[in-house]
């Protein structure tokens, strides 16, 4: 096991398999176009594998697939069940928008994903066409079912909550994941690249969050902190939830996640001005040997608190206008994976 400068191991590894979208949320996909990674950039299976594997050898025993959304990267479950049967890798989950999920979840299940999150901000179905720009919400829901059908269980729904968007839904949201078995996790809005129109004013923090599901539910008590950035609550009758505070109420000081990027870029934290290039050492005939060495380094190096940073800010606006994400699309959230 490898630690940085702030003690932190390397533990989680969010592997997002490509840029693309087929949804185009507020809060991470507003602009009508978009700067892609080149074809050719993106990495094969074999390296994304061979990486993982180095990775894996240095402590990371959780992988999560992300992206853009994963499941627009073809053949998705040949690339799960080549990671699901790297050595150490204890937890191998994905997060999705759940628009293609039906029909791929049996797939998945049999290729070795363990775990499926769904982002699932609202249940109105009109409300989805503003604030995604689809019509398929019915999709989603069906895959939703699918997972269950398919055999995973300890499904979890994220919902990024903003104020007069679907601050409104926080109680039907808890309802719909006590109802399917799922464990909803409200997430605060993240200033990330990506959210040009993020404003301090429509954030709903935790505290806010936990005060209106008190009125509803009445007390509210904390579970014990995993290592999860989610904190865990539950309501009187046992019902559990999370809350990803990350904007009001940073967990740098117990992150352990990094993320690489469909083009191999590694990124140390979510807020990183740049990531490390892995893709041109593996394309150039870098042994592991080399590629243990360098990543050994790099993270005994990491002293990142990005989200913490950002808390300390004076005055808060977004973290990159257009252009600056169109000069370099590495620093949007949809590249750089949630
Ligand atoms: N396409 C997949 C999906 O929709 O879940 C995976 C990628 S998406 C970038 C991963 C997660 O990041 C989603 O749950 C999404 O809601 C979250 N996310 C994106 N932008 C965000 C923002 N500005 N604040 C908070 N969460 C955000």
């Amino acid at each position: 096991m490898i630690v940085d400068r702030l003690a932190r191991p390397l533990g989680s590894l969010r592997v997002s398999v490509t840029d693309r979208c087929n949804l185009r949320c507020r809060y991470c996909m507003p602009e009508q176009e978009y700067v892609w990674l080149p074809k050719q950039s993106i990495l094969t299976f074999e390296e994304i594998t061979r990486l993982v594997r180095v990775f894996a050898s240095l402590g990371v025993d959780k992988v999560r697939l992300t992206g853009g959304e994963p499941l627009l990267r073809h053949d998705l479950p040949a690339l799960t069940r080549m990671v699901s049967r790297i050595p150490g890798i204890r937890d191998l989950a994905m997060t999705t928008n759940g628009l293609l999920l039906s029909k791929q979840a049996a797939a998945l299940r049999q290729a070795g994903l363990g775990r499926i999150t769904v982002s699932l901000d609202t249940l109105r179905p009109e409300r989805m066409r503003e604030l995604a720009r689809t019509d398929r919400h019915a999709d989603v829901l069906a895959g939703i079912d699918a997972t269950r059908a398919a055999g995973f269980r300890g499904l979890k729904l994220n919902s990024v909550v903003i104020r007069g968007v679907n601050d409104d839904e926080l109680v039907d949201l808890v309802e719909f994941g006590r109802k399917h078995e799922a464990e909803v996790r409200f997430i605060e809005y993240m200033d990330v690249g990506g959210a040009t129109g993020w404003s301090a004013a429509q954030v709903v923090s935790q505290r806010e969050i936990l005060e209106m599901l008190t009125r509803h539910y009445g007390p509210i008590s904390a579970i014990a902190a995993g290592t999860a950035p989610a904190e865990r609550f539950q309501l009187p009758d046992g019902t559990t939830f999370g809350i990803i505070a990350s904007t009001t109420a940073p967990f740098c000081r117990s992150c352990d996640r990094s993320r690489l990027t469909a083009d191999g870029s590694w990124l140390l934290c979510l807020y990183a001005e740049r990531g490390i290039d892995l893709r041109e050492p593996l394309r150039s005939g870098a042994s592991d040997a080399e590629l243990t060495q360098l990543i050994t380094a790099t993270w005994q190096g990491r002293s990142d608190r990005g989200a913490e940073q950002r808390l300390g800010l004076a005055e808060r606006s977004p973290l990159y206008q257009v252009e600056g994400l169109r000069a370099d699309p590495h620093r949007e959230m949809h590249t750089r994976g949630g």
